[in-house]
């Protein structure tokens, strides 16, 4: 039986293994949940589980007065919010748009929705598919304050925190984009960090508990570092880019020796002479973000 009314009944549009995560967390809170995908059959758990099965996206937005869109991008979420009889459909409804993708791509799709009478948030989710409906969920939110507010109930049921990072749309998918770019960046030095060890004979197990203790160094950093970056004061007393551009560059030796394309940390390096040469050589690692501030166009 459901234990909310129709007025907190919730349509998800794409269900992708975020979209059906969403939708089974609404579904578990007893939220009315109507549910749409591009490709058919995928909804076949859902709907066992009490979600309505829309047959068209114009239908799935008609059964509630707000939809959650959770696709690939926004090429997807255009191609199926922008059809005449979905845009029609949504007039005086509410869509969150939980699709990652750029800030441009938000305001567009703001501007688009203002057009057509829609109310329109944007965000982003920072966790991955388990998160959903526990506390350790991370949601994000940019638009207006009162949309959010008014909303808030029924994503709450999402778990975990919702935050509204503000007015301007965009903001949302600032943070997804900055955050997102640490994660993958992280990754990939991950990614070969491995190569090299596995080229030395270290397996990624014999590695892991060393590579933990290295991860657990950054989150304290982010702190520490985000003052200097602010204010622009880049101290590096206790590690110069100077000291670490040699450290950089054993990385680049060592892989290049075993035939390891090094070209990811022959960038960072780069980035770190470049500072250097400018007379920062005494400045932290973060002078990097100076020099890509000043070089943006
Ligand atoms: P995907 O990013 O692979 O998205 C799959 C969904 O996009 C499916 O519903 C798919 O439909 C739909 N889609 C793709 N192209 C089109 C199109 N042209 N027209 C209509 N629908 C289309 O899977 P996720 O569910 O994992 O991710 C959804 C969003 O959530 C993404 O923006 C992702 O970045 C974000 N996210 C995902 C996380 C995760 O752990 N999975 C974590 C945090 C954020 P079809 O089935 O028909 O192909």
């Amino acid at each position: 039986m459901s234990t909310y009314d129709d007025q907190s009944a919730v349509t998800i549009l794409g269900l992708g293994p975020m979209g059906r995560a969403l939708a089974g967390a609404f579904l578990d809170a007893g939220v009315r949940t109507t549910v749409w995908n591009r490709t058919p059959g995928r909804d076949r758990d859902l709907v066992a589980r009490g979600a309505i099965g829309a047959s068209t996206a114009a239908e799935a937005v008609a059964a509630s007065p707000l939809t959650v869109v959770c696709v690939v991008n926004y090429d997807a979420s255009d191609a199926i919010l922008r059809q005449d009889d979905v845009t029609a459909a949504l007039k005086s409804r509410t869509v969150v748009n939980l699709t990652a993708d750029t800030p441009d791509r938000a305001r567009d799709t703001a501007a688009w929705a203002a057009e057509h009478g829609i109310s329109y948030l944007d965000g982003a989710i920072m966790t991955p598919t388990p998160s959903i409906g526990t506390p350790e969920a991370v949601f994000i939110l940019s638009g207006p304050k009162d949309l959010h507010d008014r909303h808030r109930p029924v994503l709450s049921v999402l778990g975990g925190t919702h935050t509204h990072l503000g007015e301007d749309i965009g903001r949302a998918a600032a943070y997804d984009i900055a955050l997102l770019d640490i994660f993958w960046t992280a990754m990939a030095g991950y990614a070969h960090a491995l190569a090299v060890a596995r080229a030395e004979g270290v397996t990624a197990r014999e590695l892991a508990p060393f590579a933990q203790g290295i991860g657990a160094i950054l989150p304290p950093l982010f702190a520490e570092f985000a003052g200097d970056a602010d204010d622009g004061s880049y101290s590096g007393e206790l590690n110069p880019i100077a000291s670490a551009a040699s450290s950089m560059a054993h990385i680049v030796h060592a892989s290049e020796s075993h035939g390891i394309d090094a070209s990811l940390m022959r960038v960072v390096e780069g980035l770190a002479r470049r500072v250097i040469a400018e007379g920062h050589g005494t400045d932290g690692f973060v002078r990097v973000t100076d020099l890509l501030t000043r070089h943006a166009h």
